[in-house]
């Protein structure tokens, strides 16, 4: 028998997902009736923007013919999109970011959990907790976590906790890290980062010689104006970080696969010499080994995103499920609730009662709203004491819900 990885063995069970399938299943064996409402999942409901799908269709029609037909495309994106993503996601907020730092993917996701190849064994991650679960796990199955410990955390990750104490903003490391993850506007808290507080975060990578993995997968959600949709709005940054952004929740791709990586050529990692790589080098390296490039059609339909219809039609969802965000938010506020985020995120973070945990507040909106959410304790030891809930539904199923929960929900 060939020998397994056995840091895959380290990795706690996806015990999140699966209890709360076994929960709400055996509810609805007790309750065949009930009609649950699905407030937990973070994807999307609404369908593609139609200037998106006209797109799709053009690009279909390419591959038909042979004089338009493309094969294997530029491992890294196509010029068109790659210009697109420059000019309007960048250049349009004053940042400089050229089309040779962008690397267009099938997602957020494979390129949060990749990037950690491009950085040695020994370099020590720091995560915000609670936290998108890929950027730890994807550490723990390379080896640098170190062993799980009993208190659910791993003993050579740097935990940054997020409370209502800070503000769920995440305090610096205090001691050396080589890497630490950030994703704003936060998934599961909603919370956001200002100016200055990204500045704080530049300032301490450079100093310390750190790499920050921003994930902002959610900047489309941002509508304070003094809230940065990149990191490198601050200045320094490109010498300090990764960006990594994705057309999922933008634009109703969770179904298409469509993200980008920037990586910029001023940020250096160096070698067990000491000597300065360049990491945009190493990505490229990377993804062009492993990678054989987003679809044409794909990128076809994520360049569509930029036309004016198409940018008016992904504002008018995003708007969408941001109203839903709202009335979630005062929903649950005029329900006794402590709600937090909503606001610039499609994610509403929600205390539980005073001596209720996660699983207990979860268990209670089932059975008593017939809502499902997701347990805060499943991001992270720090989600423990909070339920969240998405702005991902459709209009009729929130209000309902949300209605349940104010009227059902004992006090
Ligand atoms: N990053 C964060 C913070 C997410 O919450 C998600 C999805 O839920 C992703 C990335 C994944 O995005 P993608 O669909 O592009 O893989």
């Amino acid at each position: 028998m060939a020998r397994v990885n056995d840091h895959y063995l380290k990795l706690r069970s996806s015990y999140l997902f699966s209890e709360i399938a076994r929960r709400v299943r055996a509810f609805q064996d007790a309750h065949p009736d009930a009609r649950l409402i699905r407030l937990g999942i973070g994807d999307v409901t609404r369908p593609l923007a139609p200037a998106v799908i006209k797109a799709m269709h053009a690009a279909v029609d390419e591959m038909a013919r042979a004089e338009t037909f493309k094969g294997y495309g530029p491992e890294a994106g196509y010029d068109f999109l790659v210009e697109l993503i420059a000019k309007h996601d960048f250049g349009e907020r004053g940042v400089t970011v050229s089309p040779d730092e962008i690397f267009v993917s099938d997602g957020g996701k494979s390129d949060s959990a990749n990037i950690q190849e491009i950085f040695a064994p020994e370099c020590v991650v720091a995560i915000i907790d609670p936290i998108y679960p890929v950027y730890l796990d994807s550490n723990v199955m390379a080896g640098r976590a170190g062993a799980a410990r009993d208190d659910g955390r791993y003993d050579r990750v740097v935990y940054l906790p997020c409370t209502v104490e800070n503000g769920f903003e995440p305090p610096l490391p205090e001691r050396h890290v080589d890497l630490i993850y950030l994703c704003f506007p936060n998934n599961p808290t909603g919370a956001v980062l200002g100016r200055a507080a990204l500045r704080r975060w530049v300032d301490w990578a450079r100093r310390e010689g750190a790499v920050l993995l921003y994930d902002a997968a959610y900047e489309a959600y941002i509508r304070d104006p003094e809230i940065p949709h990149s990191i490198y709005e601050i200045e320094g940054a490109r010498g300090v970080a990764i960006e990594f952004r994705s057309f999922s929740k933008t634009a109703g791709f969770t179904g298409t696969r469509c993200a980008f990586t920037v990586v910029p050529k001023d940020l250096m990692g160096r070698d067990g010499a000491g000597q300065a790589v360049s990491l945009n080098a190493l990505w490229f390296r990377r993804q062009s080994t492993k990678f054989n490039g987003a679809p044409y059609v794909v990128q076809r339909a994520a360049a569509a995103v930029y036309t004016d219809e198409g940018r008016r039609e992904i504002r008018s969802a995003i708007d969408f499920y941001l109203e839903n965000a709202r009335i979630i938010r005062e929903g649950l506020e005029a329900a006794g609730l402590r709600v937090y985020g909503g606001k610039n995120a499609p994610y509403i973070w929600v205390k539980t009662p005073p001596g209720l945990g996660s699983w207990d507040f979860f268990d209670r909106l089932l059975g008593q709203a017939h809502v499902v959410t997701t347990p805060g304790a499943g991001f992270g030891p720090s989600g423990e004491g909070y339920v969240r809930l998405t702005a991902f539904g459709r209009r009729a199923e929130t209000e309902e819900a949300v209605e349940r929960i104010k009227t059902r929900l004992a006090r």
